[in-house]
């Protein structure tokens, strides 16, 4: 069967990988001129990498791995030591952390909660610990429940002091999905404590060895290609076009040149854009159906992804650390996190800016001179008093559309893969699987798209 594919995102490369598995002809059209969509990464002047997203990997990750494994590329994954390492606000340059032992889940989470005597008072780890035992005992039933409220408000009806909002959660809601716990569904933290504590390296991590275009994507599209499969760049999406009974008759495809369009058709069409873009190509005759009519819930998030090259090493830490400062998220040292950034004498600092709404239309230069501000309270060393480091360049980069703002009641809206339209059908992480919007939901969806596809294939 010949499918036609739109967006080259973790979530339609994954698709067509999967329908290529399959033995179906997937043919993927791409609106950029780079593979990746959010995990998306270009060379500046000097060869130096800059990404769309500073990203991580998760042991909880079985979707992911598996794909890595099927490459044949698992080593290109650099896993870190099992810790979640936090900056300290009142002792700024100091770390607090999370180390998990070698014992089994959930003995490995509790003990590192319980090791851990910075953060958290021993009154507040019981009532957190008491909190989350409806959700180890019933599993995602009661995390989809949750759905309904905040973290916040969920922390609340749990009677669990807000103290832990600041001392940990306002870290974890911004590197989940980019905004605080007051407007964070408690499904997303939910679903990754759970993640977490039940699986022994669910919440170990690791980094790319390079860029993901390169590294993870370009293995994906030889893949499809060695299968038979097509795939294209600068060669969007422009309008989906239908025939009388309202199935799909083809998609119009940008020339390469930009020259005009065309229709391309086939036996099934996949949408693996992201939610927005999708939404403003909708065709009319769709738009009074239910599945359709609740992406109106959804919407993408702001976020920005800085990049800050140093003169010298700004520390030795070869992991991701939670700024937990006001304007920052996560961060890294990508110099010593990964090996193609590697450098031995300098630093590039990579920081997730979030929330990042205030932000995302003010200028590059306002952008760096606020983080240049919150760093001298993460490198009091190198930042501030005589022989400071400097700042050889930076570059940032805005998503102001990012993965769906997941507030609470938005579970409801999240589509299947498969729709009431019989020849298409959705991928990407806004999809309803259950990791959410990750790497690892795009896979998901990708993976279980092209199982619908297959499925109305075995039907006919
Ligand atoms: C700053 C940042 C940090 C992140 N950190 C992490 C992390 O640490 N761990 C993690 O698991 N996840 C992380 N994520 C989330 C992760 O990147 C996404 O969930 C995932 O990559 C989404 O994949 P997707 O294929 O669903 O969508 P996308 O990657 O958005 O892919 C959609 C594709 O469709 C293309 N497209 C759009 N319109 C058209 C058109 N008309 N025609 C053809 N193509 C079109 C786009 O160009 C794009 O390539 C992060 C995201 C960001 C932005």
């Amino acid at each position: 069967m010949r499918v036609v594919v739109a967006g080259a995102g973790l979530a339609g490369l994954s698709c067509a990988k999967y329908l290529s598995d399959a033995g179906h002809t997937p043919i993927v059209f791409e609106a950029r001129d780079v593979l990746g969509g959010k995990v998306a990464a270009w060379k500046d002047e000097d060869g130096d990498w800059y990404e769309t997203g500073l990203h991580i990997f998760f042991g909880a990750y079985p979707n992911m791995l598996q794909l890595f494994g099927e490459l044949g590329i698992e080593e290109r994954l650099q896993w870190k030591s099992h810790s979640m390492i936090f900056n300290q606000p009142e002792e700024p340059g100091t770390y607090s952390r999370f180390d998990f032992p070698d014992l089994p889940a959930p003995l490995n989470g509790v003990a590192a909660i319980l090791g851990n005597n910075d953060m958290l008072s021993w009154p507040e780890k019981i009532a957190f610990g008491l909190g989350l035992v409806p959700a180890m005992l019933r599993g995602q039933e009661y995390v989809e429940e949750c759905d309904k409220l905040s973290w916040t408000d969920w922390l609340r009806l749990h009677n669990i002091p807000e103290r832990v909002n600041e001392e940990v959660f306002i870290a974890m809601s911004k590197a989940l999905n980019f905004i605080g716990p007051d407007e964070i569904s408690s499904t997303v933290l939910l679903t990754a404590l759970n993640r977490f504590l039940q699986e022994k390296n669910g919440s170990k991590m690791a980094f790319l060895d390079g860029a993901p275009p390169e590294r993870l994507c370009e293995p994906i599209v030889n893949h499809i290609q060695a299968h038979g499969g097509e795939v294209y760049l600068n060669r969007a999406l422009k309008e989906i076009v239908l025939k009388d009974d309202g199935s799909v008759d083809g998609f119009r495809i940008s020339k390469p040149d930009k020259q005009g369009s065309e229709m391309v058709q086939a036996d099934a069409y996949v949408s693996a854009l992201p939610v927005d873009p999708f939404k403003l190509l909708l065709p009319k005759q769709w738009k009074d159906l239910e599945i359709f009519q609740k992406l109106d819930g959804l919407r993408g998030v702001p976020v920005i992804n800085i990049h800050l090259w140093f003169d010298r090493k700004m520390t030795d830490i070869d992991h991701l650390l939670f700024s937990r400062s006001k304007l920052l998220s996560v961060y890294a040292d990508m110099s010593i996190t990964c090996k193609e950034y590697a450098d031995p004498d300098k630093s590039m600092l990579e920081l997730v800016f979030a929330p990042a709404k205030d932000w995302i239309g003010r200028s590059d230069e306002d952008i760096i001179m606020a983080t240049m501000e919150e760093l001298k309270n993460l490198f009091p060393m190198h930042l501030t008093g005589e022989n400071k480091a400097s700042l050889r360049k930076y570059k940032v980069v805005k998503t102001p559309l990012s993965v769906y703002k997941a507030v609470p009641g938005c579970q409801d809206y999240r589509p299947s893969q498969s729709t009431p339209i019989p020849n298409f059908f959705l991928a990407g992480d806004y999809t309803m699987q259950r990791y959410l919007a990750s790497m690892e939901g795009a896979v998901l969806s990708g993976k279980l798209c092209a199982a619908e596809v297959n499925l109305s294939h075995e039907k006919v």
